[in-house]
């Protein structure tokens, strides 16, 4: 087993070493956190010192990863605006759960603007092709 070096509260590019969690194959395995978007994630402290790892899977993939996604930067309003529940403050989750349903030019909204935007308190809004007509909703559940 390899020497453990404590690197708690360290940061490696964007991740956060959270604290030493388990010893897989002789390699330390640390909790960190990614700084990008507060995912969890569990990495090597080979791959930390290397410089393999420098964020989330999500973060790190420049093309296919979720902060490109299209629904991600409205994700990051909504979190600013600290609009989001709990669940939904996970980014993956919120996306997988909005995603499906969503059609370009629609807006999310709240049946209940007192409420944060949740599975059952958010719905896609259709554009209105015109002023006689009132926009379509989507609901999730
Ligand atoms: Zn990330």
């Amino acid at each position: 087993m390899s020497k453990r070096v404590d690197i708690t509260g360290k940061t490696f590019g964007n991740v956060l070493v959270l604290e030493y969690s388990h010893t897989k194959n002789t390699h330390a395995m640390y909790k960190c956190k990614c700084k990008l978007c507060n995912a969890p994630m569990i990495v090597s402290y080979t791959n930390l010192k290397s410089g393999n790892t420098k964020s989330c899977t999500s973060c790190g993939q420049k093309t296919h990863g979720m902060s490109k996604h299209p629904l991600y930067d409205r994700w990051r309003a909504l979190k600013e605006r600290n609009t989001l529940s709990e669940v939904w403050k996970d980014p993956i989750r919120f996306i997988s759960d909005v995603a499906p349903s969503f059609q370009k030019g629609y807006s999310l909204r709240r049946v209940d603007k007192n409420k944060p935007y949740s599975l059952t308190n958010s719905f896609w809004a259709q554009p209105r092709s015109n002023r006689h007509t009132s926009s379509q909703r989507i609901y999730f559940t």
